[in-house]
Protein backbone atom coordinates (compact mmCIF):
# COMPACT_ATOMS: atom_id res chain seq x y z
CA UNK A 1 0.00 0.00 0.00
CA UNK A 2 1.48 3.71 -1.14
CA UNK A 3 0.04 6.45 1.11
CA UNK A 4 0.91 10.00 0.47
CA UNK A 5 1.46 12.05 3.24
CA UNK A 6 -0.23 15.62 2.16
CA UNK A 7 1.00 17.70 4.79
CA UNK A 8 3.04 20.44 6.24
CA UNK A 9 6.79 18.97 6.30
CA UNK A 10 6.83 20.29 10.27
CA UNK A 11 4.35 17.71 10.56
CA UNK A 12 6.56 14.97 9.02
CA UNK A 13 8.52 13.39 12.42
CA UNK A 14 5.83 13.76 14.72
CA UNK A 15 3.43 11.43 12.53
CA UNK A 16 5.58 9.30 10.18
CA UNK A 17 6.75 7.12 12.94
CA UNK A 18 3.45 6.11 14.16
CA UNK A 19 1.68 5.76 11.03
CA UNK A 20 4.20 3.45 10.18
CA UNK A 21 4.08 1.52 13.59
CA UNK A 22 0.43 1.25 13.18
CA UNK A 23 0.62 0.19 9.54
CA UNK A 24 3.69 -1.51 8.30
CA UNK A 25 2.68 -2.40 5.19
CA UNK A 26 2.41 0.88 4.00
CA UNK A 27 5.15 2.99 1.92
CA UNK A 28 4.39 6.35 3.04
CA UNK A 29 6.16 9.17 0.98
CA UNK A 30 5.67 13.16 1.69
CA UNK A 31 5.34 16.13 -0.44
CA UNK A 32 9.27 15.78 -1.32
CA UNK A 33 9.57 12.36 -2.35
CA UNK A 34 6.83 13.03 -5.36
CA UNK A 35 9.13 13.34 -7.43
CA UNK A 36 10.06 10.03 -7.41
CA UNK A 37 6.62 9.04 -7.49
CA UNK A 38 3.72 9.27 -9.97
CA UNK A 39 0.51 10.36 -7.73
CA UNK A 40 -1.19 7.85 -9.55
CA UNK A 41 0.57 5.03 -7.77
CA UNK A 42 -0.70 5.90 -4.59
CA UNK A 43 -3.78 3.82 -3.05
CA UNK A 44 -4.69 6.65 -0.59
CA UNK A 45 -3.70 10.40 1.39
CA UNK A 46 -3.04 11.71 4.74
CA UNK A 47 -3.91 14.82 4.59
CA UNK A 48 -3.61 17.92 6.84
CA UNK A 49 -4.18 21.66 6.74
CA UNK A 50 -1.24 23.51 5.10
CA UNK A 51 -0.70 21.28 2.20
CA UNK A 52 0.32 22.68 -0.13
CA UNK A 53 3.22 24.39 1.59
CA UNK A 54 3.68 27.15 -0.63
CA UNK A 55 -0.06 28.68 -0.07
CA UNK A 56 -1.27 27.27 -2.88
CA UNK A 57 -5.07 25.25 -3.17
CA UNK A 58 -4.80 21.64 -2.51
CA UNK A 59 -5.00 19.49 -5.73
CA UNK A 60 -6.02 15.96 -5.02
CA UNK A 61 -6.78 14.94 -8.88
CA UNK A 62 -3.45 13.84 -9.59
CA UNK A 63 -4.62 10.93 -7.01
CA UNK A 64 -6.51 9.45 -9.69
CA UNK A 65 -6.52 6.12 -7.74
CA UNK A 66 -6.28 7.05 -4.33
CA UNK A 67 -9.24 4.83 -2.70
CA UNK A 68 -9.48 7.46 0.21
CA UNK A 69 -8.16 10.91 1.79
CA UNK A 70 -7.76 10.86 5.46
CA UNK A 71 -8.33 14.06 7.33
CA UNK A 72 -5.75 14.53 10.55
CA UNK A 73 -8.75 16.91 11.82
CA UNK A 74 -11.81 16.19 12.66
CA UNK A 75 -12.92 19.56 10.63
CA UNK A 76 -12.46 19.58 6.90
CA UNK A 77 -14.41 22.67 5.96
CA UNK A 78 -11.00 23.76 3.94
CA UNK A 79 -11.47 20.85 1.47
CA UNK A 80 -15.23 19.49 1.48
CA UNK A 81 -15.93 21.84 -1.27
CA UNK A 82 -12.46 21.26 -3.04
CA UNK A 83 -13.57 19.94 -6.71
CA UNK A 84 -10.16 17.87 -6.94
CA UNK A 85 -11.12 15.78 -3.90
CA UNK A 86 -13.24 13.27 -5.64
CA UNK A 87 -12.27 10.60 -3.82
CA UNK A 88 -14.05 9.63 -0.18
CA UNK A 89 -12.86 11.69 2.24
CA UNK A 90 -12.89 10.64 5.63
CA UNK A 91 -12.56 12.93 8.89
CA UNK A 92 -10.16 12.18 12.12
CA UNK A 93 -11.97 10.72 14.85
CA UNK A 94 -9.55 9.79 17.88
CA UNK A 95 -9.76 8.69 21.22
CA UNK A 96 -6.85 11.67 21.96
CA UNK A 97 -8.55 14.06 20.17
CA UNK A 98 -11.99 13.67 22.30
CA UNK A 99 -10.19 13.53 25.51
CA UNK A 100 -8.22 16.92 24.68
CA UNK A 101 -11.41 18.29 24.28
CA UNK A 102 -12.85 17.15 27.28
CA UNK A 103 -10.25 18.94 29.42
CA UNK A 104 -10.59 22.11 27.96
CA UNK A 105 -13.98 22.53 27.98
CA UNK A 106 -14.17 21.18 31.92
CA UNK A 107 -11.49 23.76 32.91
CA UNK A 108 -12.99 26.84 31.44
CA UNK A 109 -16.58 26.18 32.07
CA UNK A 110 -15.38 25.51 35.55
CA UNK A 111 -13.42 28.63 35.38
CA UNK A 112 -16.80 30.17 34.45
CA UNK A 113 -19.08 27.71 37.16
CA UNK A 114 -17.02 28.55 39.71
CA UNK A 115 -16.34 32.36 39.08
CA UNK A 116 -12.81 32.06 39.45
CA UNK A 117 -12.42 35.31 38.52
CA UNK A 118 -14.33 37.20 40.87
CA UNK A 119 -11.68 36.31 43.92
CA UNK A 120 -9.16 39.21 42.88
CA UNK A 121 -5.66 39.37 45.09
CA UNK A 122 -6.89 42.99 46.33
CA UNK A 123 -7.32 42.25 50.27
CA UNK A 124 -10.96 41.96 49.59
CA UNK A 125 -13.03 39.43 51.62
CA UNK A 126 -15.84 38.62 48.81
CA UNK A 127 -17.18 35.82 51.06
CA UNK A 128 -20.80 37.00 49.83
CA UNK A 129 -19.98 35.78 46.57
CA UNK A 130 -20.15 31.63 47.11
CA UNK A 131 -21.05 29.39 43.27
CA UNK A 132 -23.56 27.25 43.44
CA UNK A 133 -23.46 23.89 43.12
CA UNK A 134 -22.69 22.19 39.67
CA UNK A 135 -26.50 20.64 40.08
CA UNK A 136 -27.76 24.12 39.84
CA UNK A 137 -26.18 25.42 36.88
CA UNK A 138 -27.02 24.64 33.84
CA UNK A 139 -24.76 23.88 30.52
CA UNK A 140 -25.60 23.57 26.99
CA UNK A 141 -23.39 22.24 23.96
CA UNK A 142 -24.40 23.09 20.53
CA UNK A 143 -23.15 20.45 18.68
CA UNK A 144 -23.91 16.55 19.75
CA UNK A 145 -21.04 14.77 17.68
CA UNK A 146 -17.90 13.25 18.93
CA UNK A 147 -16.54 16.12 20.59
CA UNK A 148 -20.10 17.20 21.94
CA UNK A 149 -21.16 14.60 23.22
CA UNK A 150 -17.90 13.69 25.34
CA UNK A 151 -17.78 17.13 26.68
CA UNK A 152 -21.63 16.96 27.75
CA UNK A 153 -21.26 13.73 29.02
CA UNK A 154 -18.46 14.45 31.18
CA UNK A 155 -20.00 17.88 32.11
CA UNK A 156 -22.84 15.62 33.13
CA UNK A 157 -20.77 12.89 35.32
CA UNK A 158 -19.62 15.98 37.36
CA UNK A 159 -23.12 17.23 38.03
CA UNK A 160 -23.83 19.67 35.91
CA UNK A 161 -27.21 19.94 33.76
CA UNK A 162 -26.48 19.68 30.37
CA UNK A 163 -28.26 20.56 27.70
CA UNK A 164 -27.47 19.34 23.88
CA UNK A 165 -28.35 20.63 20.00
CA UNK A 166 -27.71 18.88 17.43
CA UNK A 167 -29.50 19.03 13.48
CA UNK A 168 -30.93 15.49 14.11
CA UNK A 169 -31.99 15.64 17.81
CA UNK A 170 -30.81 12.12 18.29
CA UNK A 171 -30.87 11.01 21.91
CA UNK A 172 -27.64 10.79 23.92
CA UNK A 173 -27.87 9.13 27.09
CA UNK A 174 -27.56 11.53 29.98
CA UNK A 175 -28.13 14.23 28.01
CA UNK A 176 -31.30 16.44 27.30
CA UNK A 177 -30.70 16.59 23.36
CA UNK A 178 -33.41 18.91 21.48
CA UNK A 179 -32.87 18.85 17.40
CA UNK A 180 -33.68 21.38 14.75
CA UNK A 181 -33.54 25.39 14.00
CA UNK A 182 -36.57 25.64 15.97
CA UNK A 183 -35.69 24.22 19.34
CA UNK A 184 -32.18 26.65 19.73
CA UNK A 185 -33.81 29.61 21.06
CA UNK A 186 -35.35 27.27 23.98
CA UNK A 187 -31.51 25.49 24.10
CA UNK A 188 -30.16 29.40 24.05
CA UNK A 189 -32.66 30.52 26.61
CA UNK A 190 -31.61 27.97 29.15
CA UNK A 191 -27.64 27.98 28.72
CA UNK A 192 -25.80 29.08 31.53
CA UNK A 193 -22.72 28.55 29.77
CA UNK A 194 -22.80 27.99 26.10
CA UNK A 195 -19.56 25.86 24.54
CA UNK A 196 -20.44 25.53 20.56
CA UNK A 197 -18.97 22.41 19.03
CA UNK A 198 -20.49 22.80 15.81
CA UNK A 199 -18.57 22.22 12.46
CA UNK A 200 -18.19 25.28 10.12
CA UNK A 201 -20.88 24.63 7.39
CA UNK A 202 -23.28 26.73 5.15
CA UNK A 203 -25.76 26.60 7.82
CA UNK A 204 -23.67 26.80 10.98
CA UNK A 205 -21.96 30.35 9.42
CA UNK A 206 -22.87 33.11 11.71
CA UNK A 207 -25.48 31.16 14.07
CA UNK A 208 -24.48 32.90 16.88
CA UNK A 209 -25.51 36.62 15.85
CA UNK A 210 -26.86 39.21 17.61
CA UNK A 211 -30.33 37.72 18.02
CA UNK A 212 -29.37 34.40 19.42
CA UNK A 213 -26.46 36.43 21.75
CA UNK A 214 -29.40 38.33 23.33
CA UNK A 215 -31.25 34.57 24.03
CA UNK A 216 -28.58 33.65 26.63
CA UNK A 217 -29.85 34.32 30.18
CA UNK A 218 -27.81 37.90 31.36
CA UNK A 219 -24.28 37.41 32.52
CA UNK A 220 -23.70 33.59 30.09
CA UNK A 221 -20.65 32.98 29.30
CA UNK A 222 -19.57 31.18 25.75
CA UNK A 223 -16.91 28.99 25.00
CA UNK A 224 -16.51 28.72 21.62
CA UNK A 225 -13.61 25.24 20.43
CA UNK A 226 -16.00 25.05 17.86
CA UNK A 227 -14.70 26.87 14.77
CA UNK A 228 -14.83 30.60 14.58
CA UNK A 229 -17.54 31.09 11.45
CA UNK A 230 -19.70 30.40 14.22
CA UNK A 231 -19.90 33.65 16.24
CA UNK A 232 -20.68 36.72 14.54
CA UNK A 233 -17.52 38.68 15.95
CA UNK A 234 -18.81 42.01 16.07
CA UNK A 235 -22.09 41.21 17.82
CA UNK A 236 -20.12 39.09 20.26
CA UNK A 237 -17.78 42.40 21.18
CA UNK A 238 -21.45 44.43 21.71
CA UNK A 239 -23.33 41.85 23.73
CA UNK A 240 -20.06 41.61 25.85
CA UNK A 241 -20.10 45.55 26.12
CA UNK A 242 -23.36 45.39 27.14
CA UNK A 243 -23.18 43.75 30.03
CA UNK A 244 -25.43 40.99 28.22
CA UNK A 245 -22.44 38.22 28.57
CA UNK A 246 -20.71 37.33 30.79
CA UNK A 247 -17.47 36.46 29.15
CA UNK A 248 -16.17 34.79 25.93
CA UNK A 249 -13.67 31.65 25.91
CA UNK A 250 -12.78 31.48 22.18
CA UNK A 251 -9.60 28.93 20.64
CA UNK A 252 -11.19 29.29 16.59
CA UNK A 253 -11.39 32.37 14.71
CA UNK A 254 -12.66 33.32 11.11
CA UNK A 255 -8.70 34.13 10.97
CA UNK A 256 -6.18 32.17 12.52
CA UNK A 257 -3.65 32.98 14.01
CA UNK A 258 -5.83 35.56 15.00
CA UNK A 259 -4.72 39.17 13.66
CA UNK A 260 -2.70 41.37 16.77
CA UNK A 261 -5.15 43.99 15.88
CA UNK A 262 -8.32 42.09 16.43
CA UNK A 263 -10.24 43.35 19.17
CA UNK A 264 -10.87 40.20 21.05
CA UNK A 265 -6.94 39.80 21.70
CA UNK A 266 -7.11 43.67 24.14
CA UNK A 267 -11.15 43.22 25.54
CA UNK A 268 -11.50 42.39 28.96
CA UNK A 269 -13.95 40.33 28.22
CA UNK A 270 -12.68 37.59 25.58
CA UNK A 271 -9.86 34.76 26.61
CA UNK A 272 -8.04 34.34 23.39
CA UNK A 273 -6.46 30.81 23.19
CA UNK A 274 -4.43 29.66 19.95
CA UNK A 275 -6.64 26.86 18.42
CA UNK A 276 -5.10 24.70 20.97
CA UNK A 277 -8.31 23.27 22.94
CA UNK A 278 -7.78 19.38 21.20
CA UNK A 279 -5.01 18.46 19.17
CA UNK A 280 -5.36 15.40 17.15
CA UNK A 281 -2.49 13.19 18.83
CA UNK A 282 -0.46 10.57 16.92
CA UNK A 283 0.10 8.19 19.97
CA UNK A 284 -3.63 7.12 19.47
CA UNK A 285 -4.77 8.68 15.88
CA UNK A 286 -2.72 6.43 13.85
CA UNK A 287 -4.70 3.65 14.33
CA UNK A 288 -7.90 5.22 13.39
CA UNK A 289 -5.76 6.24 10.55
CA UNK A 290 -4.82 2.56 9.66
CA UNK A 291 -7.29 1.35 10.09
CA UNK A 292 -9.10 3.45 7.43
CA UNK A 293 -6.31 2.98 5.05
CA UNK A 294 -6.66 -0.96 5.74
CA UNK A 295 -10.64 -0.91 5.41
CA UNK A 296 -10.25 1.02 1.61
CA UNK A 297 -7.36 -1.35 0.49
CA UNK A 298 -10.29 -4.20 1.30
CA UNK A 299 -13.15 -2.68 -0.30
CA UNK A 300 -15.02 -2.86 3.21
CA UNK A 301 -16.85 0.21 4.29
CA UNK A 302 -14.25 3.54 5.82
CA UNK A 303 -15.37 4.80 9.15
CA UNK A 304 -16.09 8.41 9.74
CA UNK A 305 -16.52 8.99 6.26
CA UNK A 306 -17.49 13.11 5.24
CA UNK A 307 -21.29 13.55 3.93
CA UNK A 308 -20.56 15.94 1.17
CA UNK A 309 -23.40 17.19 1.01
CA UNK A 310 -24.01 18.30 4.76
CA UNK A 311 -20.28 19.15 5.03
CA UNK A 312 -19.66 17.20 8.14
P1 LIG B 1 -19.20 15.64 14.38
O1 LIG B 1 -19.03 14.33 15.06
O2 LIG B 1 -19.32 15.67 12.90
O3 LIG B 1 -20.47 16.35 15.04
C1 LIG B 1 -21.03 17.51 14.54
C2 LIG B 1 -22.28 17.82 15.34
O4 LIG B 1 -22.79 19.08 14.90
C3 LIG B 1 -23.39 16.78 15.15
O5 LIG B 1 -24.07 16.57 16.36
C4 LIG B 1 -24.31 17.47 14.14
O6 LIG B 1 -25.67 17.07 14.22
C5 LIG B 1 -24.18 18.91 14.59
N1 LIG B 1 -24.57 19.83 13.52
C6 LIG B 1 -23.99 20.00 12.30
N2 LIG B 1 -24.64 20.94 11.59
C7 LIG B 1 -25.65 21.37 12.39
C8 LIG B 1 -26.68 22.33 12.22
N3 LIG B 1 -26.81 23.04 11.10
N4 LIG B 1 -27.55 22.49 13.23
C9 LIG B 1 -27.46 21.78 14.37
N5 LIG B 1 -26.50 20.85 14.59
C10 LIG B 1 -25.61 20.66 13.61
O7 LIG B 1 -18.00 16.62 14.76
P2 LIG B 1 -17.01 16.55 16.02
O8 LIG B 1 -15.98 15.52 15.83
O9 LIG B 1 -17.82 16.50 17.26
O10 LIG B 1 -16.29 17.98 15.89
C11 LIG B 1 -17.03 19.18 15.95
C12 LIG B 1 -16.18 20.34 15.50
O11 LIG B 1 -15.20 20.65 16.49
C13 LIG B 1 -15.33 20.09 14.27
O12 LIG B 1 -16.09 20.22 13.08
C14 LIG B 1 -14.29 21.16 14.38
O13 LIG B 1 -14.78 22.33 13.75
C15 LIG B 1 -14.18 21.41 15.88
N6 LIG B 1 -12.86 21.02 16.44
C16 LIG B 1 -12.11 21.95 17.07
C17 LIG B 1 -10.89 21.60 17.62
C18 LIG B 1 -10.05 22.60 18.35
O14 LIG B 1 -8.90 22.30 18.71
N7 LIG B 1 -10.54 23.78 18.62
C19 LIG B 1 -10.45 20.27 17.52
C20 LIG B 1 -11.24 19.36 16.86
C21 LIG B 1 -12.45 19.72 16.33
P3 LIG B 1 -26.12 15.54 13.94
O15 LIG B 1 -25.61 14.76 15.13
O16 LIG B 1 -27.58 15.58 13.89
O17 LIG B 1 -25.45 15.15 12.66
Amino acid sequence: MKVFFAARDALWDAWAPSLRAACPEMTLARSGDLAAGDPATFDAVIYAPGWPEDGGAADFAPFVNARVVQSLWAGVERIVGNSTLTQPLCRMVDPGLARGMVDYCTGWVLRAHLGMDAYAQDGVWRNDLVPPLAAERSVAVLGMGELGRAVGQALGASGFRVSGWSASGRPVPGIAVQGGAAALDDVLAGAEILVTLLPDTADTRDLMDAQRLAMLPRGAWLINPGRGTLIDDRALIGALESGHLGHAVLDVFRTEPLPPAHPFWSHPGVTVTPHIAAETRPATAAAVVADNLRRAMAGQPLRYLVDRARGY
